[in-house]
């Protein structure tokens, strides 16, 4: 059986017992987190997160460059009004270079990526690099609380990155 079979079969013991139907959309914490794909992260589990209470805007490392326009969205129609970035230890991300996955992509399909796959070497200081790129942007709301975290999958502890 595919995983396409299998998710239809979970919704339905899901949507058996839902009670969530009149939440509104906005989030009512106010808040967008931005965590990398990864799937060993759990963010709404590990930041005890609940249906309706904050966005969680997940792509490849969690790069706020990519986060960009969801966050315009959560902030201008949505209200947020606080970011958390999180990013995580042994992170796909810290495997290659901007070059490699380039030429991977040129041997396989014969095309010039015109894409930053924004890979990065230290974990702490690619969390840093989005804080700054969130506060410094010209299309978010200035001086709002941008706070960066790096969850370990070994304990799944988050520590905060001044
Ligand atoms: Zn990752």
């Amino acid at each position: 059986m595919s995983n396409f079979d299998d998710f239809v079969q979970a919704d339905a013991r899901y949507a058996a017992t839902f009670t969530k139907a009149d939440l509104p959309m906005p989030p009512g914490r106010k808040i967008a987190v931005i965590a990398c794909m990864d799937a060993r992260l759990d963010p709404a589990k590990f930041l005890g997160l609940q249906e309706g209470d904050a966005h969680v805007i997940r792509n490849a490392g969690g790069r706020a460059t990519d986060a960009i326009r969801s966050l315009i969205i959560s902030q201008q129609l949505l209200g947020t009004r606080e970011i958390a970035v999180i990013h995580h230890t042994d992170c796909g991300m810290l495997t290659f270079t901007e070059e490699q996955l380039h030429q991977k992509l040129y041997d396989e399909f014969n095309v010039h990526a015109e894409i930053d796959f924004l890979p990065f070497t230290d974990v702490e200081q690619s969390v840093r690099d989005d804080v700054e790129t969130i506060r410094t942007s010209p299309l978010l709301i200035p001086d709002l609380p941008v706070r960066g975290y790096v969850y370990d999958v070994q304990t799944g502890q988050l520590h905060e990155v001044n």
